[in-house]
């Protein structure tokens, strides 16, 4: 999503678009990983003095309440966020290293045998699914 679209949509919703959450909007723009709350607060407090955790915090709860963030738990417990390219669910490459994430265009899910979930009287309601190693960019430096 453009982040023009991103504020569009936000007060189609009735927000309005202050300083602040233009600000995290934009750093989550620019930065192509998933950030924790923290990471958003670190990184703005810089210019925002005033900015408190918790308003980073009720945002990032906006945007998550709107569809506009993915979240994913890299496996220690925190939430991390990042704007979704597309609506819809989506699974990412993630990299150990950098942190950097990138979205992949499939879905494990399509290539299960459903009917064996369907067989336990199972509805699916939502699934994780996220891939971690190393980017392209961290194995080159690690050559070097
Ligand atoms: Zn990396
Ligand atoms: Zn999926």
């Amino acid at each position: 999503m453009r982040t023009q679209d991103i504020f569009d949509k936000l007060k189609e919703h009735g927000y309005k678009i202050t300083p602040q959450r233009q600000e995290i909007i934009n750093l989550m723009a620019r930065e192509n990983r998933h950030m924790t709350v923290e990471d958003i607060h670190g990184q703005i407090s810089t210019r925002f003095p005033n900015l408190s955790v918790d308003t980073v915090y009720r945002n990032v709860g906006v945007l998550e309440r709107l569809n506009m963030l993915d979240k994913t738990d890299f496996g220690d417990g925190k939430g991390r966020y990042k704007l979704v390219k597309k609506s819809g669910h989506r699974h990412h490459l993630i990299c150990l290293k950098c942190g950097c994430s990138e979205e992949v265009d499939f879905c494990p899910l399509d290539y299960l045998d459903k009917q064996k979930i369907k067989d336990k009287k199972f509805a699916i309601q939502k699934h994780n699914f996220e891939i971690f190693g190393y980017c392209a960019q961290c194995l080159e430096k690690e050559d070097e």
